[in-house]
Parts: C-alpha cells; structure tokens; sequence
C-alpha cells in the first residue's frame, strides 16, 4: 500500500506526465489524467464517464473490442503490451496512439491501465513512405523502360511491370534474385563494377543484354544510380530495350553507305555543294571523268567561279525554286566541260541535310551522245521522207499497230486521202481490200516471227472504193525484241497486168503453135517411116535376090539415098524437140566402154573404104558401169565420127576416151575425136554449131548433110551437163572434144538395149516367130526375111489376133508393131502378160517402133515388153535382137 505522501507524489507525476495516462474499467474511461486531455481534445467532465471505444476510430474498434474481449485474454496473452490504434479526435481528426498497457486491479475489480502518447507525426511520416513507395511503383509501372531497385550486390527489391513482362517472368520470381543472373554471362563482371560504382553515388550507363524466360537476348542501355529504398541504400537501374535503335542506327548507317557507295559508283554526274554559294564539297569519280576537271580543282570551290553551267546567273533562281519546295527534275542543261565543249545533261537538283546544314545534292546524266543519236534519227527520218516523195511508188510509214504514221504524196492523191485522213487513225488494212485485207491482217499478226511480207500482189482500194492491183511489200522494223514500226512500198501494177496477160495469151497461142507443130512432125515422121521401112525393106530384098549386075548400082543408090533420108528424117525430129525444150536424157547404167567400141566398130568399115586410119584409145580405168544417156552418148560420138571421116580425105580420125577425175560416186569422163581432115576456118567456128548451117556452101555439093548434127550433138552434151569444144587449124584438121561427169553404179539395168552377140553363134533357123503388123508391105518384108533365116513365121493383122494366135500357138518370140487397129501393142502385150499359162505369160515380146521417142521407149518397158526394133529396120539388126531375146528368156 502506498503512504499518502507517496501517493501525492505519484498523482503529480501522473499528472504531469508527458504521456497520456487512463484507466479502463468495464468498457468506460474510470480514470485519465490531464495530458490525455490534452492527446484527445476532451475535457476531463466529458472524458468522465466516456465509452472508451466512443473515443476510438471505427478502423480500430474491432480491433479493440477484440482485446477487450473475455477479460482482456488477448492482452494477456501477448508477450508484448504494446500496439498502435487510432483515435478520433475531438477536432475531428485522427490520431495516432501508441499504447503501453498493463493489467490492473482498480478498486478491486479489474481494469486496464494504458499509457499512450500520440504518434500521429511519426505515423504521418511513415504513411507518407509507404505512398511514396506505392506511388513510386504505380508510377514505374506506368514506364515503358524496366526500371529495378537492387541492394549493393546486385539483389533485386523492386521491379516494375515492364521489367517482368519484359523478361517473361511473374513479378515473384524476380524479387531478390540477383541482377546478374538476368543477363549474358559475359555482362555480369561488368554490371558487378556498375553496382560498386553506383553504390558510391556515380551514375553509370551500359549497354547491356539481357535473357529472357523463353531465351530470347536483347539489348538495354542500362543506367545505375545510388539512392534511399525506406530509408535503405539501394542501387536504382533503368533499362531502355534498344533493340530497335540498334535496329534503326544500323538501318541509318546502311544507307548512309548505300548513299556514299551510289554517290562513288554512279555513272551519272553526282555533287553535293553548299546551298547558299554553290560551293563544291564532293563530286564524285563520273564527274571529274565528264568534265575533265581534278578533284583539287573543283572542292571548295564555286560553281559559278568553275563556268560550269552556261545558265550560271539562274542559279539563285534554281535556289528559290527549291527551298519553296518544288522538284527539280531532269531538266535539259549544258554545261561545259574542262576543254569548252557544251555537253546537254539532264539535271536534278534536291536539298539534303549535311551535319545540320543545308546542301545541294545535283545530278547531272551526259545526255549528248544521245541528243546527237536523236537528231541524227531527225534528219535521216526528213530525208526519208524527202526521198520517199521522189519515189514513182507508193511509200507508208505506221506504227507497231498498224496504224500509218505517215504516206507520201503519190499514195495520198492516188488512194484520194489527205494528211487529215492520216491523222484520223488509218490503218495498213484501210488501204486493201476485204479479201487483200486477209493477208495482211496475217502478217501484220505474225510479223515477229516473219517480218517481211515480200512483194504480194494485192489489191488495193482507195478512199472512191475503186480497186486496183498493187505490189505490196511491207517491212516490220524490229528494236530488241518488239516491233517498232512498219514501212511498206506498194506500187500500181494495172497496166504491167494488161501487158501480162496479153503476153500469157500470146504465149499460149506460141505454144499451141508449138505444139501443133510438133504433133505434126511426130505424125509425119511416122507416116513417112513407114513408106521408108517399106523402100528400105524392099531394097533389102532385093539385094538378097541375086540382082543383075546393072541393077545393083541402082540398089545401092537407092539404098545410100534412103538411109540417108532417115537420118535427115531423125536429125529433123531431134531437132524440133530440141527447140520445144521437150527434149529429155532418159538415164539408165550402162557400160560405156561398150558403147565407144560399139560406135567405133560402126565406123570401121566406112574408114577403110576412104583409106583413113581410124584408131581408138581408151582408158581401162574408166569404171565399168555409169549412169546415163547410151543412146545419146552414141548418137553424139556417131556424130562426130562420121564428120571427121565425112570431111578428111587421108590421114586418120581417132575416138579417145580417158577419165579425168573419180570420186566414190562420181566420175567425169574426157571424150575426144581428132582428125588429120581439112580443118575449119577460124571465122567459121561459131556458125557450125548453129542449126543448119556448113562451112561449104549448099552449090559445092561436095559434102552432104544438112547442118543439124553438130547443133543437136552440142544441146545433147549441154543436156548432159558438158560443153562441146573445138580446136582446129585449116587444112590440117580439128578436135572436137567434151567432158561429160557421170555418176556410178553397181547394178545394171534389165532392159538391155544394145545386145552385143557374136556374130558367128547368130542363128535362128527353126524359131517361132509370130510378126502383128498391120502394114502389108512391112508384113511382107519382115515375113520375107524371117523366111530367108529360117524361122517359122505367121503373122496377125492387129494386136487381137496376135493376142488369140499366142493363146492357141506356142511361139519363141513375138515382134509387136504398136500402132495397129481393133488392138494396138500395147494392149496386147498387157493382155499376155496377164495370161495363166505362165510360158505364154513371158513369152518375149519385141516392140516394132518407128518412134525412138523417150515417151515411147519408156512405155514399151512399162507395159512389159522386153526390147524394141527401130522400123525401118537393118536386117542384121532384126536378126540379132530375135536371137537375142528369144534366148534370153529360156
Ligand atoms: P553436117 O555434117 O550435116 O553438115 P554438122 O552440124 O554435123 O552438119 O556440121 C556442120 C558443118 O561443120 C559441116 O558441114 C562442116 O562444114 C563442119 N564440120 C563439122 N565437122 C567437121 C570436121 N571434123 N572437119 C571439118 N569440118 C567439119
């Protein structure tokens, strides 16, 4: 128990204490002393008696109730009795108290002693930290940079949203692991000085990369600096992901090297020079080349000062023109280069920015050669046109359309156009008509592939709708690979049209006049054969029926006069054909050995009636089958031969036959025939060869002949692909020689038209020979001397009979005439040679012709016969090709 002095003692201390003092007893305030006065605001009557929760803020009151509850059990059991609560105030406001209670007994119940004082300062400070900090961060949230607050050794206490969501991470994750461990590794040692550095109150700047949680590395330009976190030293860092500044500085140097490489490489004149003075700070490589100008002479220095442009006074107004915006583009300039010389360029001009200044980019692009192309095109284009108006033809110009660009006057007046009518879009097609138009729509459409459309007759119509034919011949003009323009030329061809077709219609009448003549010859020179064969026949004949001596003379005479007819007869045929142009070599293998030795033996008995020496050299080498004309080749030797002999009287004639050249398929043979005769005078030499003519006047009948053999002889080696030539000397004698090339053969032909026997073995006694001629008198003779050889001979009239007789007889062979009536040869051959008994089917069968047409000889083999006999036959002739044939086949 207290003493009362204690007791004053102690009531002054409560009541002077600086801490407010109350008691609380069932809920009510049973004691307090001034200063807790003073703390709430109440006087000590209101105080008295006061609910103690009236006095406490609602935010506490729970609280409070809480550790009143159940005899203050919560108090009780608290190792500490100290906590802070808040109170109204009686100015209305809150205040902070810090309580110390105790448990009491007071007037022997129990109550609750507390000693507060108010600690709303402090808690006012304390509030306003927390805010700061939740401020802070509501605010660094808000940033786009990663902002981290981080302890001396990197350890984080704060990050903002775009630090965890830059890095992937939840916001736990990253409090209070260590900065480091965001970062590359080769980063850490460097960040770990960053944070010593910022710790000491330095501000730091790296760049440094960091990883994030899907492994993804990027760059931040990272800033460290010291600073108070709640009172804590700390580090604060804020990252700026610089991904795209890199991105963009690379971006800029890229293309600012694309510029200075553009600038360096350009073919184009490029310079950059000040905007105020035109004062050059770079030019580059192409411009120094175009203006012949060091690069010593041009930087620094004006532009003007250079006499580079010759409109230098413009150039303020170039100037004007540009900062007011506008473009300057490709404006045609000259300049002059180092050596005076004007050069028209294009130029541009634009304003760039050089460390902040204004400068002008200029482009310069030397158009001069090409200016100069232009009007050399110009004036090549004015004399086209000049010439195309001097032209007698009709000259156009027109687009890749087709469309004419331009017409000279001849076609405008002739068509009836004008230059209007050009300008309205006429087109090539306009200019023909409908059916015309065909073609030239399929040339105009094909023209790449074929870009000439050659001189087409076509027909034009003009703008009256009359036609006319024209020549056209149209050009496409091609640049690379498309059609640029067409140029075409049309002339009026009505009046050569007229001249032509009167010369059509005179040819046509020339050649049926050929052909009538023709027609008449090939018709006399059979009806004159035969009547020949008949007087040749006889002659035959007769020689065969022992003549009297005196007659005899008659016979030959008859006989010389009558062969000779039959030359002329053939010479004249030949020729006509010749003329006619219908003359063919008919080519077949042959050996041609055998037909110089055949002609030479021809000649041999003739030569030694006049005492010449007839001599032959040929060549062994000379391969044995060629290709070609035997009978022609034998006709011009026999022609030559009989000349030499015909015109020398002593002396010799030689036949030489050599090869000159052999190939694996070809060869060409040298044929010559010399003779020792009386030559031909120089002035001479051309005439022989013309038709008809000799060098003996027709009166000097010393010589016969008609004047064809040598003319037909030289067409025949033409024909042949030769020449005939001639060397000769007057009185001593001439050559006539000829190179004729030939192709090789292995394989000999079947029809055998020359067969060549042994005289000796030529017997045809017993032969069944049936003769189908319908001309009694060469019947007769043929009959007569098969007789005379022994052969057994019947005749048929025409070609049914003989067709019947062979069905019913056997026969060895069979001499076929080919014109004969009711059945003529031809018919009658084919009609055996389809007979079934196979003997009488290739029985042999030999054509009497007296045609040695090639169309008659050719048709003879056709149809199946197996060789001819020229009417009027040589009895031996007959003789040997019966003997012939008529073994041939068994
Ligand atoms: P033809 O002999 O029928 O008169 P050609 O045309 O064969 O006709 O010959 C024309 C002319 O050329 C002969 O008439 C003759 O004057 C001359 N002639 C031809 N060959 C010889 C020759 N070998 N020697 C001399 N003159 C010749």
């Amino acid at each position: 128990m207290l003493d009362n002095l204690e007791f004053d003692r102690l009531n002054s201390i409560i009541a002077n204490s600086n801490s407010g003092i109350y008691i609380v007893q069932g809920g009510k305030i049973v004691f307090h002393n001034p200063f807790f006065c003073a703390l709430t605001g109440f006087t000590s009557q209101e105080l008295q008696g006061f609910d103690f929760l009236d006095i406490v803020h609602p935010k506490d009151k729970k609280l409070i109730k809480l550790l009143f509850a159940d005899e203050y059990k919560e108090i009780k059991s608290k190792p500490s009795r100290s906590f802070t609560f808040r109170i109204n105030h009686k100015d209305g406001n809150l205040r902070w108290f810090k309580s110390n209670v105790s448990l009491i007994e007071w007037e022997g119940k129990p109550a609750l002693l507390d000693s507060c004082f108010d600690i709303t300062q402090q808690k006012d400070v304390e509030q306003s930290h927390i805010d700061e900090e939740q401020n802070f961060k509501f605010l660094v949230n808000g940033f786009e940079d990663m902002v981290l607050i981080l302890s001396k050794v990197g350890t984080i206490i704060q990050t903002n949203r775009a630090t965890y969501e830059g890095l992937k991470v939840k916001e736990q994750d990253l409090i209070l692991k260590n900065f480091s461990g965001l970062l590359i590794p080769s980063d850490r040692e460097r960040v770990k000085k960053a944070l010593a550095m910022a710790y000491t109150g330095k501000r730091m700047i790296l760049t440094l990369n960091f990883v994030s949680n899907t492994n993804k590395t990027f760059p931040v330009e990272a800033r460290f600096f010291g600073g108070l976190w709640s009172h804590k030293q700390v580090v604060f860092v804020t990252c700026q992901n610089i991904t795209e500044r890199i991105e963009a500085e690379r971006a800029l140097r890229l293309s600012e090297e694309k510029f200075s490489k553009a600038f360096e490489s350009s073919s184009v004149m490029m310079s950059i020079s000040t905007l105020k003075e035109g004062r050059f700070l770079d030019v580059n490589e192409t411009f120094l080349k175009i203006t012949g100008l060091m690069r010593e002479e041009v930087i620094g220095v004006r532009s003007n000062d250079l006499k580079l442009f010759s409109e230098f006074h413009r150039r303020d107004e170039l100037k004007k023109h540009i900062l007011s915006g506008a473009k300057v583009r490709d404006l045609e300039t000259i300049i002059y280069n180092k050596s005076g010389q004007a050069l028209t360029c294009l130029f541009s001009a634009e304003i760039i920015s050089i460390q902040q200044k204004p400068c002008l980019l200029i482009v310069m692009n030397d158009i001069t050669a090409r200016k100069r192309a232009e009007e050399r095109v110009q004036q090549s284009e004015l004399r086209f046109r000049q010439l195309s108006e001097l032209l007698p033809e009709m000259v156009f110009e027109a687009n890749d359309k087709g469309f004419i660009t331009f017409a000279n006057n001849y076609l405008l007046d002739l068509f009836g156009f004008n230059d209007a009518t050009i300008n309205k879009k006429l087109n090539i097609l306009d200019l023909f008509t409908s059916d015309s138009q065909h073609t030239v729509k399929e040339y105009l459409q094909n023209s790449y592939s074929r870009p000439e459309l050659q001189s087409v007759e076509l027909q034009a119509r003009s703008s009256k709708g009359n036609s006319f034919p024209a020549l056209t011949h149209i050009i496409a003009v091609q640049t690379g690979k498309f059609i640029d323009r067409y140029m075409g030329i049309m002339v009026d061809i009505s009046e050569r049209k007229t001249q032509e077709e009167e010369l059509v219609k005179a040819k046509e009448l020339a050649e049926e006049a050929s052909k009538a003549k023709e027609q008449f010859l090939s018709v006399m020179s059979h009806e004159i054969r035969t009547p020949m064969n008949a007087i040749i026949g006889t002659t035959n004949l007769l020689f065969q029926e022992k003549p009297m001596e005196h007659q005899l003379g008659y016979l030959k005479a008859l006989k010389f006069s009558a062969e000779n007819l039959l030359v002329l007869l053939n010479d004249i045929l030949d020729f006509s054909k010749i003329e006619a142009g219908k003359f063919k070599i008919h080519n077949t293998s042959f050996n041609l050995l055998e037909i110089a030795e055949g002609v030479f033996s021809t000649f041999e008995s003739i030569a030694k009636q006049k005492n010449i020496k007839l001599e032959m050299q040929s060549d062994t080498a000379i391969p044995k089958l060629l290709i070609g004309d035997p009978i022609r080749l034998n006709q011009i030797l026999s022609n030559l031969l009989s000349n030499s002999i015909k015109f020398t009287e002593k002396g010799s004639v030689s036949l030489s036959i050599k090869k000159i050249f052999e190939s694996k398929t070809h060869t060409s043979i040298h044929f010559a025939v010399r003779d020792s005769g009386i030559g031909i005078p120089k002035d001479k030499i051309e005439d022989i060869f013309r038709e008809f003519s000799q060098v003996y006047s027709k009166k000097n009948h010393r010589y016969s002949g008609t004047g064809l053999g040598l003319t037909i002889s030289k067409r025949l080696v033409e024909l042949m692909g030769g020449k005939l030539e001639l060397n000769t000397t007057l009185g001593l004698g001439s050559e006539f020689f000829f190179c004729i090339k030939f192709k090789k053969t292995t394989k000999k032909e079947v029809l055998n038209l020359t067969p060549k026997i042994a005289k000796q073995e030529v017997s045809i006694e017993g032969f069944r020979v049936l003769v189908a001629e319908d001309n009694e008198i060469n019947a007769m003779i043929a009959l007569k001397f098969l007789k005379s050889w022994g052969a057994n001979a019947e005749l048929a009239e025409n070609g049914l009979q003989a067709l019947e007789m062979v069905k019913t007889n056997s026969y060895d062979i069979v001499l076929m005439d080919l014109e004969m009536p009711i059945m003529n040869g031809y018919e009658a051959t084919k009609a055996i040679r389809e007979l079934n008994d196979s003997k009488k089917r290739t029985l042999p069968i030999v054509a009497l012709t007296a045609s040695a047409m090639i169309d008659v000889r050719s048709r003879i083999t056709q149809t199946g016969m197996d060789g001819f006999i020229l009417k009027p036959f040589k009895p031996s002739d007959l003789l040997e090709k019966i003997f012939f044939f008529a073994n041939k086949k068994q």
